[in-house]
């Protein structure tokens, strides 16, 4: 009768076991196919070895021109903005939204529309996001920010991505990522979801204050010559976005960020006005403002800016977390009637 019931009991444990041990391994199987790096300091496969796991990734350790860098209105060639430095027409349409592996990105299908840099129009293929922010701004890296990644069809053009990316700090709701909502995210982990219409256009584009600069993608192959575009007012997004966000992505990717990398003599310029820039009276404000030049800053010195805070707090644990303390749990009674 005692043998009997423990083995009543075993078939039920090695049945829980299988619901919650393999069923979470059938959603990581993915990530086996993107954990070809990772972004944790002091890992063989983080952000200061990614040039070496790869042949096709050296620009990671090589590059001059690397992104994500520290934005300081100390360092900037400030400019008077005009509307061919950054003109948008942008279309609603169909989106999709997928897990990438190092982010959760929404891809537009078919024309979306383009923005036009100088002369040169590049169109709009995704967005994703990243926390916490990856550039800083007067030494500040905000809570997430959000990139919209661009290319241009012309072979002539050297510089043929371009992203404009948004800085977000913990505050309301985001509109525009309140369409990703709790349903979708819980779906995207093993599935590519459906948006329907989408316009790009709802991400809003809120001042016409901007920086820029010719950096890199800022993870592997971390190719150069982007043009970065980075939306100098500060939106706002709800903690519970930003955590359902890192939820959604693979393990290693809650903190997706990259070290802020050396400026390298690169000049960043500063578009428009903003309040605290505005001129005294006395002061002109006529055509292009040269201040001191950019100096290279080390990325030891600059990562250690405003260090992420942990995606959760102790005694508030995630799902994930709880899932896998339960999952540890069974093993043990089941390693123990064994
Ligand atoms: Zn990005």
């Amino acid at each position: 009768m005692m043998v009997e019931s423990k083995q009543a009991h075993l078939q039920l444990l090695v049945f829980t076991f299988f619901l919650l041990y393999w069923h979470p391994t059938l959603i990581r199987a993915k990530e086996a196919e993107h954990d070809e790096f990772d972004y944790k300091e002091g890992s063989k496969k983080g952000p200061e070895h990614w040039g070496e796991l790869k042949k096709e990734w050296a620009r990671c350790k090589d590059g001059k021109f690397q992104s994500p860098i520290g934005l300081s209105d100390d360092h900037v060639t400030n400019v008077t903005s005009s509307l061919e430095d950054l003109k948008m027409s942008y279309k609603p349409s169909n989106a999709t939204v997928k897990n990438e592996g190092p982010y959760l990105a929404i891809e537009w299908e078919g024309d979306a529309g383009s923005i036009k840099i100088n002369g040169t129009d590049y169109f709009f293929k995704q967005c994703h996001w990243h926390t916490p922010s990856e550039h800083s701004i007067n030494g500040i890296r905000y809570d997430l920010e959000l990139h919209m990644v661009h290319q241009s069809t012309d072979p002539k053009i050297r510089n043929s991505i371009a992203v404009l990316a948004f800085l977000y700090h913990i505050g309301n709701p985001n509109l525009f990522l309140s369409k990703v909502n709790k349903d979708i995210m819980s779906e995207v982990a093993t599935k590519e979801v459906h948006l329907g219409v989408i316009d790009p256009r709802e991400i809003k584009w809120t001042s016409f204050s901007f920086y820029r600069y010719v950096g890199s993608l800022t993870s592997p192959p971390c190719a150069e010559g982007v043009i970065w575009t980075i939306n100098e007012k500060v939106k706002h997004v709800s903690r519970e976005q930003v955590e359902l966000l890192q939820e959604a992505v693979d393990d290693y990717a809650e903190m997706n960020t990259r070290p802020l990398q050396p400026l390298n003599d690169r000049e960043i310029k500063h578009y428009g006005l903003s309040l605290s820039d505005a001129p005294s009276p006395h002061e002109g404000n006529h055509g292009p403002k040269q201040y001191r030049s950019v100096s290279a800053q080390s990325p030891k010195e600059s990562g250690s800016i405003n260090a992420p805070k942990p995606s959760h707090p102790e005694g508030n644990q995630s799902p994930k977390q709880s899932l896998r303390l339960f999952t540890h749990i069974t093993v043990c009674i089941f390693a123990y009637l064994l």
